[in-house]
C-alpha cells in the first residue's frame, strides 16, 4: 500500500490547549475548529479538545458535524448564518451566531424568543479597521443597546488584522475602538483574541479567547518559532522511500529537468506529491527530515512523488520521510513555499491516510 500518512498527536493538542489555559486563565476558550480543524480532522481533534469551553466554526455544516459527534459545548458561527432558513437549525441545535449586518439582525429578531429561550448568546461583530465583517462605530453601539433592551445576551467580538505584527499602527486603533465600544455598552462580555493576540496581549483576554493555529502547534508569527512559544506540533505528515537512484553529474531530475546534478548523487523517490496536499511551488530550497536529519528536496514536486537527496544518508526502501512534523516544522515548509503554516495545514487533501500518533 502506498504510504502517505497524517499522524495526529492528541497529547500535543491537549498540551497546546493547556498553554492557552495558562495564558488566559480567566477567559473561556473557544477552540477554533473550522476547516476540518485546520486540516487535522475534526473528529480526532474534538476528542482531544473535549475540555474546551466552546468551539468556533465558519458555517452551519461544520457546527452540525460537532453536534453529530455528540459534543454539547456552545458553538459560535464566526460569520453568522448565510440565509434566514438556517436560523431554525441554529436554534434547534443550540448554535450561537455572530451578527455583522442588518439582514442577520432581522433573521435573529424573527426568532427572538426561541433564540433567547435556548440560552444562546449573540456575538456582535465590530469592524474596527479590518474591513471584512462587522458594524462600525458608532452604529454598533446602537445595535448592542437595542439587542440588550430586547433581552439578548451579547458578546462584543472583534478580530485583529495585524496581531502577528509588532508595532502596526492599526493594532492600537483596533484596541482603542474595542475598549471604547465595550465601555459604551457596559456591562457586556468581550472577545478579541486569536492565537497571536493571546500570546501577545494578556490584558485583552476578556471573557472568551479564540485560539486556532496555536492549538495545532504552528506559529502565528513570522519571527517566533513554536519552540519559543512552547507549543507542540500536532500533525506529522510522512511518506516512504519507494525507489533509490544513483545519478551522475550533469543528469537532471523530474519534470522540466529543473535540477541538474553538479556531482554524482544518491536520490530517494518518496511517495508524496501535490495530490496529497504537499505544495508544488518552492521559491526557496525546501527540506524533509529523515530520522531527525534534514535533507534537500530535489527538482519539481509531482502529483504523487518527490525526489530527495540521500547522498551519505542511510535511507533504504521503506524509510519513513517526514514532510512536516516535529523535526521539519510546517512553519518552515511554509516559509520555503512563500506561505503560512495555516494554508498548508488547511489544504491537506483527502488522500493521505489519517492515523493517531
Ligand atoms: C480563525 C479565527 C480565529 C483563530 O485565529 P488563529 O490565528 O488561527 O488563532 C479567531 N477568531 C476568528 C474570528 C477567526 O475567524
Amino acid at each position: 500500500m502506498r504510504q502517505a500518512t497524517v499522524y495526529i498527536d492528541q497529547e500535543a493538542l491537549q498540551y497546546n490547549l493547556n498553554r492557552v489555559k495558562q495564558l488566559a486563565p480567566t477567559a473561556k476558550i473557544v477552540s477554533m475548529v473550522k476547516a476540518n480543524a485546520y486540516g487535522h480532522g475534526v473528529e480526532a481533534c474534538l476528542a482531544a479538545l473535549s475540555s474546551t469551553d466552546a468551539f468556533g466554526v465558519a458555517c452551519l455544516e461544520e457546527a452540525l458535524e460537532i453536534r453529530e459527534l455528540g459534543y454539547e459545548q456552545p458553538i459560535t458561527l464566526i460569520e453568522g448564518i448565510f440565509s434566514g432558513d438556517e436560523m431554525q437549525i441554529v436554534i434547534e441545535k443550540k448554535i450561537e451566531c455572530v451578527v455583522h449586518h442588518q439582514q442577520q439582525l432581522d433573521w435573529l429578531r424573527a426568532h427572538k424568543d426561541a433564540y433567547i429561550a435556548q440560552g444562546l448568546k449573540v456575538w456582535v461583530k465590530l469592524n474596527s479597521g479590518m474591513n471584512r465583517l462587522g458594524f462600525k462605530v458608532p452604529e454598533i453601539i446602537d445595535v448592542i443597546h437595542q439587542l440588550k433592551a430586547e433581552g439578548f445576551t451579547c458578546v462584543l467580538a472583534m478580530h485583529f488584522a495585524n496581531a502577528d505584527a509588532d508595532n502596526h499602527p492599526l493594532n492600537e486603533q483596533q484596541k482603542n475602538q474595542f475598549l471604547h465600544v465595550k465601555e459604551a455598552c457596559a456591562p457586556i462580555m468581550g472577545s478579541c483574541c486569536n492565537s497571536a493576540a493571546i500570546l501577545k496581549w494578556p490584558e485583552l483576554n476578556f471573557d472568551f479567547v479564540r485560539p486556532g493555529i496555536m492549538l495545532y502547534g504552528a506559529t502565528p508569527f513570522a519571527d517566533k518559532s513554536v519552540e519559543e512559544l512552547d507549543l507542540k506540533p500536532v500533525m506529522t505528515f510522512t511518506a516512504e522511500v519507494i525507489a533509490l537512484n544513483t545519478i551522475q553529474a550533469g543528469e537532471a531530475v523530474g519534470y522540466g529537468s529543473t535540477f541538474v546534478a553538479d556531482k554524482d548523487m544518491y536520490l530517494a523517490i518518496v511517495s508524496i506529491g501535490y495530490g496529497d496536499g504537499y505544495p508544488r511551488a518552492f521559491p526557496k530550497q525546501n527540506y524533509v527530515a529523515i530520522n531527525g536529519q534534514q535533507t534537500r528536496v530535489i527538482g519539481r514536486v509531482a502529483m504523487d512523488m518527490i525526489a530527495i537527496d540521500v547522498t551519505g544518508i542511510d535511507a533504504p526502501l521503506g524509510t519513513e520521510v517526514e514532510l512536516w512534523g516535529k523535526e521539519r516544522l510546517v512553519d518552515d515548509v511554509a516559509e520555503a513555499n512563500g506561505t503560512i503554516g495555516y494554508e498548508l495545514l488547511c489544504r491537506m487533501s483527502a488522500r493521505p491516510v489519517r492515523k493517531l500518533a
